[in-house]
């Protein structure tokens, strides 16, 4: 609008600018043809008529070389015709006649009349400019009454997140169109909120269904463990079932973080070395029937956390280490509130470095796994405030390390 306005204004402007030197130019023709005409009347009237300068006119009538000589220089050269010339500084129009051997010459000094138009136009310069300004003050102001209920929904919209309280979008004196739109967007809003009521549903659902046939799998295992008679190779197999149905137990767990988002909140007291042994176990197998060297460095601190989510951590971290891992170590360190967990694996190409902790995100040609394991563990590392940090060298292995803060 204010860019219009400018456009009216400037072209309205532009069009008085040069009517005016068009007026001017029009008005001094004919203010000289008519003192002209009255000059050659005049004479005709009277032989002998001479004529007295005005303070703008000079006229003067050449009859003989007498009269030439009384002509001033800068009319003596010209020849009849009209004519714009500048005399001293200031600008003259003349015009030369000649009629019978006789040359009459009216000169008019148009400086008065060139002042009046230089004013004129700076009027017009000064009232352009300030009709911008006040269109360009005027569109904000307006622009700014008509989309500030836009703008206030669309801040309030932009602060809404998946699984927060309802916020009422409507509000009482919205304009009929913002109201349209505030009532689109929480029809929407309870449209996803019961889509994530229902997803999360069904998560519990299936991960408390699961839970029990594990509980029952592994009371069995340990029992079956605890039977003398069963053979050194069932008791292998016994045990491996057993430390399958852990890692299930684990990644339900996962599945269930992640439903619930906020469900592991609570922090309490946690003796790391403790977590970290607990997190190990379901592996010893594993790193045994490698003939990989388990070193464990942590420091002895109790530190204020979430139990469940650094175990979660913990166990997606060694199980990665030790399935990436053919020989060598996993080691696993704990000092001034950095947590590693290193190993002499196959490691990670720097350019899929940056993409690790993307969901199902897994290197070209590794077998196994989901790509969900350290998307989890970004995910929880977020949600408590804790840095995580890779380092890997492509067939000398990689670090992991968390800083609490
Ligand atoms: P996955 O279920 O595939 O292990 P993750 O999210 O845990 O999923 O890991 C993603 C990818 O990151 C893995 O497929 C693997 O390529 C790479 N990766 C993770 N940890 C290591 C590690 N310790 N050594 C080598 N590569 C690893």
């Amino acid at each position: 609008m204010a860019l219009a306005c400018l456009l009216v204004v400037g072209a309205l402007g532009f069009t008085l600018f040069t009517a005016s030197e068009d007026l001017e130019d029009a008005l001094l023709v004919q203010l000289v043809s008519e003192e002209m005409d009255f000059l050659i009347k005049r004479h005709k009237q009277d032989a002998g008529f001479t004529p007295q300068p005005s303070s703008n006119f000079q006229s003067y009538i050449v009859r003989d070389a007498q009269d030439s000589a009384r002509l001033p220089d800068y009319l003596r050269k010209l020849g009849p015709g009209r004519h714009e010339l500048y005399v001293g500084k200031d600008e003259s129009h003349i015009l030369v006649r000649e009629e019978n051997g006789i040359r009459y010459y009216v000169a008019y000094e148009v400086g008065l009349y060139e002042q009046r138009e230089r004013e004129f136009q700076l009027l017009v310069l000064l009232s352009v400019l300030t009709a911008a300004l006040v269109s360009l003050a005027l569109g904000y102001w307006l622009s700014g009454v008509l989309v500030r209920q836009v703008t206030e929904l669309a801040g309030r919209v932009g602060t809404l997140r998946p699984g927060q309280a309802h916020e009422n979008l409507i509000r009482p004196g919205q304009d009929p169109e913002v109201s349209m739109l505030a009532h689109a967007f929480e029809d929407y809003q309870a449209r996803i909120e019961q889509m994530i009521r229902r997803e999360q549903e069904f998560t519990s659902n299936a991960s408390h269904e699961l839970r029990t046939p594990l509980t029952a799998i592994k009371t069995s295992c340990e029992l079956l463990l605890a039977d003398s008679a069963l053979s050194e190779k069932s008791r292998a197999r016994v045990a491996w079932i057993n430390a399958a149905a852990s890692r299930m137990a684990e990644q339900i767990q996962a599945l269930l973080f992640l439903a619930r988002g906020q469900a592991l909140g609570e922090t309490e007291p946690v003796v790391l070395a403790d977590c970290v042994a607990e997190a190990v176990e379901p592996y010893q197998a594993e790193i045994a029937r490698r003939g990989l060297a388990l070193e464990t460095d942590v420091a002895p601190e109790t530190l204020d956390l979430n139990y469940q989510a650094l175990r979660l951590v913990l166990a997606n971290l060694v199980r990665n280490a030790v399935h990436f891992t053919e020989h060598g170590f996993v080691r696993i360190g704990y000092a001034a509130k950095r947590l590693t967990i290193a190993d002499s694996g196959q490691g990670i190409a720097t350019e899929d470095l940056p993409r690790v902790f993307e969901r199902f995100f897994r290197a070209a040609d590794l077998g196994g796994g989901t790509g969900l394991g350290l998307a989890i563990v970004k995910r929880i590392c977020d949600q408590y405030g804790w840095k995580i940090e890779v380092e890997s060298v492509p067939a000398k292995g990689s670090v992991f390390s968390i800083v609490f803060p």
